[in-house]
This record gives structure tokens, C-alpha cells and sequence, in this order.
């Protein structure tokens, strides 16, 4: 087929299994196995649209310099990244979990800066300015969970789902920062150029999260 082509963005890894069924109902299933193959772009039965899998970090970013026309991305990845160069008009309602502060069971709030350790390291400095609470940051990459419990911060910003994960660790959640789930994004330019093509994927998909979020709420 002659005429623009659409690629969107996807997360690899568990958000991809909970992102497939979304686009295969909309339409736009891969002709390919995807979750089993080391290639990163693959057309779809929709002979317009091309599906680009990477790590969800890199996700705007793609979208942002319009190397991917869309994407889904994690609104925490929006929220810590900014969303310079895209359009975000669609909540598609999976991959729920919630960005919230958490420390030690036995935690007593020091007198000093509060230090916080994070991956989020610009979510977390905007959620205690707006509180009105200085603190020290302390970026990691991971092993967040830890950093209490080895003395090297007093509270943690980090995704929470199920809440196992801190609960392990011997921290119990505090505040939530955000609701997070995965957003269509859309690049600026791309949704002048490619316009006819992006809303007829956008409508596809809402009335596919409808629907799939209608089924989530009665069970
Ligand atoms: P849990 O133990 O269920 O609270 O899961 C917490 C960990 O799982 C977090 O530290 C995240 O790394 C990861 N996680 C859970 N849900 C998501 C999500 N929707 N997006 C990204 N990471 C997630």
C-alpha cells in the first residue's frame, strides 16, 4: 500500500503482553510473533501501520523526535521525561500501578534533609517542592527497595502494584504521587502530517479500551 505509514512505539516485556490484545482487537495484530523474536520492527495486518518494540524508557524519546509517529508509554516515563513534542490522547487503562513514596515500618522522621533515593529523580524533586520539604536525592538505577534498610536513605519514590515488592523489604507505602497507567502518545508534527491515519487508529482504540475497560470493571 502506497500512501504513509504509521509506526508506533511499543514497550517490550510484560506491558507488550497486556499492550497485544489491545491492538489486535483495534485491528492492528503483528503478522509475527513478536514476543519471541530479536527483530524490533514488524508490520501488521493493518498494511499501514509498523510496530517498533523497545525499552519503555525510550519510548517518548522516539516519539518526541518523531522516529516513531506514536508510542504507549507509562505515565510514569511521561511524567519523569516531560512530554516535549507529543500529544498524549489516549488512556488505555493497563499496566496500572501507582508512583508513591515509602519507608521503613519503624520510621521516624529525622530532624535533617530528608533523603530520598530514586530512578524518578524528577518526579520526586517536584512532588516534595510542592510540599514544601527539602531533600537530598539519591538517584539509583535499582535495588531501590534496599537503600533504607542499608542506611543510604531515609524514604524511597518508586512504582507500587501489588505492593509486595516493598513489603519484602520491610517498607510500608506513605504517599501516592500518581496514578499511572500506559498512554497513547502521539508526535506533534506527525498528527498534522499523518492525520487521517492517526485518528483512525486513535478511534480504533478507544473503542477497544471501552470495551476492554467495561470487561475489567465486572470482574
Ligand atoms: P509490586 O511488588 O507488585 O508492588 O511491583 C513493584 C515493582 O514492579 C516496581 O518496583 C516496578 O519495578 C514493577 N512494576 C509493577 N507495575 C509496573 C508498571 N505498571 N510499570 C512499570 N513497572 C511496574
Amino acid at each position: 500500500m502506497n500512501g504513509p505509514k504509521l509506526i508506533i512505539a511499543l514497550t517490550k516485556g510484560r506491558i507488550l503482553q497486556e499492550t497485544l490484545p489491545l491492538l489486535t482487537m483495534a485491528g492492528i495484530e503483528p503478522l509475527e510473533d513478536i514476543t519471541n523474536s530479536r527483530k524490533l520492527l514488524f508490520d501488521t495486518r493493518e498494511p499501514a501501520v509498523r510496530l517498533l518494540i523497545m525499552r519503555g524508557s525510550d519510548v517518548p524519546t522516539y516519539v518526541r523526535f518523531g522516529s516513531a509517529d506514536m508510542g504507549i508509554a507509562g505515565k510514569d516515563l511521561i511524567l519523569e521525561g516531560g512530554s516535549e513534542g507529543f500529544y498524549e490522547p489516549l488512556d488505555l487503562n493497563i499496566a496500572r500501578c501507582k508512583m508513591m513514596t515509602a519507608v521503613p515500618k519503624l520510621y521516624r522522621p529525622s530532624s535533617g534533609r530528608l533523603r530520598v533515593a530514586t530512578k524518578f529523580t524528577n518526579i520526586a524533586k517536584k512532588f516534595f517542592a510542592e510540599r514544601g520539604q527539602q531533600i537530598e536525592l539519591i538517584k539509583l538505577s535499582g535495588a531501590l527497595e534496599l537503600a533504607p534498610s542499608l542506611g543510604l536513605a531515609d524514604a524511597i519514590v518508586d512504582i507500587v502494584d501489588t505492593g509486595k515488592t516493598i513489603k519484602a523489604n520491610g517498607l510500608v507505602p506513605q504517599y501516592t504521587i500518581a496514578d499511572i497507567s500506559s498512554r497513547v502518545i502521539v508526535n506533534k508534527a506527525a498528527m498534522k502530517i499523518k492525520t487521517a491515519l492517526i485518528q483512525k487508529v486513535l478511534v480504533k482504540l478507544r473503542e477497544v479500551v471501552e470495551i476492554h475497560s467495561a470487561d475489567k470493571a465486572e470482574h
